[in-house]
């Protein structure tokens, strides 16, 4: 199916969103003084017939080899921007304040930086008029048209690949080690801008061999999950995501795709 597109400037692409960044991007999200979260999933190491999957080899390309007590994982940690109403960089008049030197993603937008996740016209922010016929094509034949976001999916990709070990110094230097199950959900962080400054002027420098890797603890709402990754002696936590927080607000907060299992 053909999908033609047009941006009609409403903006509201640029309200309440995780907006995930590259390294560099996310430097300057935190020098603007922005809110930036790390958001945290695992692989746990697959069997042979299954580790030949195109979504894990996706996600491998994007992660860092970690260990969970005596099961190998790897570690997809997404740098993001909070953003929880009109982004601080939206404009009375629904411009970009930063035009010229917006995140990659925004440029991207409405594509998609995920392979594996189909464009579909109804999950995105852009009114129905966005898509109408007399617009230009951006997708047909399952392929999309413009060149130059080709391109730009493409630089995203190639950076989330080659950050992935300043993001494992990162989450280091954070002292994250909390991440939830591949599709299940997410583990959210959210340092404070101190805590992201130093962390990220320590893990810029890369000065000889690391320290040895810190364990990760995985965590689930699914009780299939948790007999699993038990029998295979994996660092894991049972969390509901119903669960209501008590005493101080923990460092991680536990965002799950599915209903509580346990
Ligand atoms: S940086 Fe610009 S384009 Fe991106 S969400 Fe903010 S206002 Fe929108
Ligand atoms: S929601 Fe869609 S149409 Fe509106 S500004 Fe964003 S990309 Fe453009």
């Amino acid at each position: 199916m053909s999908i033609h597109f047009a941006c009609t400037l409403c903006g509201k692409c640029c309200r309440s969103m995780k907006l995930p960044l590259t390294t560099g991007e996310a430097e300057a999200w935190l020098l603007d003084d922005n809110e930036l979260q790390v958001i945290c999933e695992a692989l746990p190491e697959m069997p042979e017939a299954v580790a030949d999957d195109q979504r894990a080899a996706y996600r491998r390309r994007r992660a860092f080899a970690a260990h969970s007590g005596q099961l190998t994982i790897q570690v997809v940690a997404i740098l993001a921007a909070n953003i929880g109403g009109a982004c601080p960089h939206l404009q009375p008049d629904l411009r970009c304040g930063i035009y010229e030197r917006r995140p990659l993603v925004c440029r991207i937008y409405p594509a998609e930086i995920n392979p594996f996740r189909e464009l579909q016209t109804a999950a995105k922010a852009c009114p129905p008029e966005a898509w109408s016929q007399e617009r230009p094509l951006l997708r047909h034949h399952g392929e999309l048209v413009d060149a130059h976001l080709r391109t730009l999916i493409r630089e995203y990709r190639d950076r989330d690949a080659q950050d992935a070990e300043r993001r494992r110094r990162l989450c280091a230097a954070l002292g994250l080690d909390h991440a939830a199950i591949a599709d299940e959900g997410f583990v959210v962080y959210s340092p404070s801008r101190s805590q992201w400054r130093r962390a990220l002027a320590v893990s810029a420098e890369v000065l000889g061999p690391d320290a040895p890797a810190a364990p990760w603890h995985l965590v689930t709402n699914r009780r299939a999950t948790l007999a699993d990754l038990t029998t295979r002696a994996a660092d894991i936590v049972a969390r509901r995501a119903t669960d209501a927080l008590a005493g101080p607000a923990p460092a991680w907060e536990f965002l799950s795709f599915l209903a509580d299992d346990l």
